[in-house]
């Protein structure tokens, strides 16, 4: 039984309360292993560290706190496979994924925010004549990340590497469905010989230690990722504080495919952005518009790929689908295509849990699933269902492939695919969506804006909006 313990002042401490919970393999639906269900007094803990820590670490010279985040980087990339195959485990997502995508990309996120704290610089402002305007970034203090459980590492990284180079002292909570990967980073941290309290891991219930640190006083700031109805929650919580807030959400994320794009190279990627992850990525596409002159022929293809992809045990080197992270998320799904189907939807494929056989027979896996026939009203093409399903619909021109597009509460990513490049550019500037790709998906510079309009979320990540978010601006204004 492998019992997780939570990082504190740079050393592993049990839960005061010594409750925990159980860390379930999805491909195996077994207990393998259990986390402490932390409470108040271990976020006290928590944050005294923090406090102690906090002088020191904001006043670090620069070069020297980016050498810790480049030391974190070089050391994920040195435990690479061991990290793959616990957050295989954990998640049950392919391990050559977790290999190829989430391991490398929490080792970038260090190294990326490592360089930007060197390069980040305030304004100046001059009234010529009579003043200057400089602008402090001092560090906010004491933060919270809060990440969610279908990119484990790859989030919860995103959100405590530029905390970190900013100067803050970080309180961190990893989901309870995925903690494995987060308490191995306390590891990391030790052996890079990072200050103590400086990053300190909370494990546990979003409801229980999640809320206790949104509601902390001495926690200034919260950098969340999760579902919109959690991150309503939260909004309401930190409200009376003042805390500033981030808040990255769900999303619907329409697919437009327009009869001029390339084919094939259109068909692979539109597959790839629906079932990447078993369609566990908030930025996969879920709606998929098509023009109506292609449209039988992409459904075609389309049905013929997802009729060749099936799920199969995450620790092969081979398997391209892996598991449904949970028995919760999967009946949740299953609800999905069970009111899909009583609202008229046609099931082109899928819908179905599948059995394998041996070590992963009672796993949680879902057949990848193609429905047609839904009006864009439909639960199904509003609401996020976060798994392998994806909807499809035939469109006749640009202004009504827009509007179904925009025809959403949700507002994260969008993908285009054409070869009119006029039509692609106009396209973008009017979907209301905080990302759009065209002809390609999660083609990630890191210096961009990240995060979503309406109710996919508020404020942005990444680059230099990560470095602000988690700074106070102080203007100086000096008469001469
Ligand atoms: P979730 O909202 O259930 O949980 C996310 C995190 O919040 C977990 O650590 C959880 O323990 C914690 N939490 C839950 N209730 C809380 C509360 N009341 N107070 C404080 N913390 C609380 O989300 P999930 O099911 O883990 O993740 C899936 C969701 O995340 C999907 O909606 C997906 O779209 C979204 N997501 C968004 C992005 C993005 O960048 N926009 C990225 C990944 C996932």
């Amino acid at each position: 039984m492998d019992i997780l313990a939570n990082f504190i002042d740079g050393q592993y401490q049990a839960p005061l309360a010594q409750q925990y919970l159980d860390n379930i393999e999805p491909a195996t639906g077994k207990v393998y292993g259990q986390l402490p269900d932390s409470c108040q007094q271990d976020l006290a803990l928590a944050v005294t560290a923090a406090e102690k820590a906090l002088p020191a670490w904001q006043s670090m010279a620069l070069e020297q706190r980016a050498d810790y985040l480049l030391a974190i980087a070089n050391e994920i990339n040195n435990r690479l496979d061991e990290l793959a195959i616990a957050e295989a485990i954990d998640n049950g997502k392919p391990v050559t994924l977790a290999r190829t995508v989430d391991i490398p990309r929490a080792a970038s996120n260090f190294k990326f925010f490592a360089h930007a704290c060197t390069q980040f610089a305030s304004e100046a402002h001059a009234m010529v004549g009579s003043a200057i305007n400089y602008t402090l970034r001092p560090a906010i203090g004491i933060v919270g990340c809060i990440s969610p459980w279908n990119l484990p590492l790859y989030l919860f990284t995103w959100k405590i590497a530029p905390a970190l180079a900013a100067g803050n002292c970080v309180i961190a909570k990893p989901s309870e469905v995925t903690p494995k990967t987060a308490a191995i980073l306390g590891e990391i941290c030790q052996k890079v010989g990072l200050p103590n309290g400086v990053l300190n891991i909370l494990h546990g219930r979003g409801t229980n230690i999640g809320q206790a640190i949104c509601q902390h006083k001495k926690i200034t700031a919260i950098s969340f990722t999760g579902g919109t109805t959690t991150g309503a929650v939260i909004a309401q919580l930190v409200a009376p504080s003042f805390k500033k807030l981030s808040l990255e959400l769900g999303g619907k994320n329409p697919a437009l495919i327009f009869a001029d794009c390339d084919f094939e190279d259109t068909l692979e990627q539109v597959f790839r952005a629906s079932f990447a992850n078993q369609g566990q990525i908030c930025l996969c596409a879920s709606r998929l518009y098509i023009e109506r002159s292609i449209y039988h022929k992409f459904k075609q293809a389309l049905v013929a790929k997802a009729r060749a992809l099936s799920p199969s045990d995450p620790l092969h080197d081979d398997c391209e689908m892996g598991a449904m992270v949970s028995k919760t998320h999967l009946d949740k799904v299953l609800g999905h295509l069970d009111d899909a189907k009583a609202q008229g939807a046609k099931i082109l494929i899928g819908g179905q849990q599948v059995q394998l056989t041996g070590r992963c027979q009672q796993g949680y896996f879902l057949q990848p699933t193609i429905m047609e026939n839904l009006p864009n009203s439909a639960r199904a093409n509003q609401e996020e269902i976060f798994g392998p399903v994806i909807t499809i619909q035939p469109f006749d021109n640009d202004q009504q492939a827009l509007a179904l597009a925009n025809d959403s509460q949700y507002g994260l990513a969008a993908t285009i695919w054409t070869n009119n490049l006029t039509r692609a550019h106009q396209l973008a500037e009017h979907i209301n969506t905080g990302i759009v790709w065209i002809n390609c998906w999660l083609l990630r510079d890191l210096r961009t804006p990240f995060g979503g309009m309406k109710h996919s979320g508020l404020g942005r990540e990444g680059g230099l909006d990560a470095m602000r978010f988690f700074t106070e601006s102080k203007n100086v204004c000096v008469k001469y």
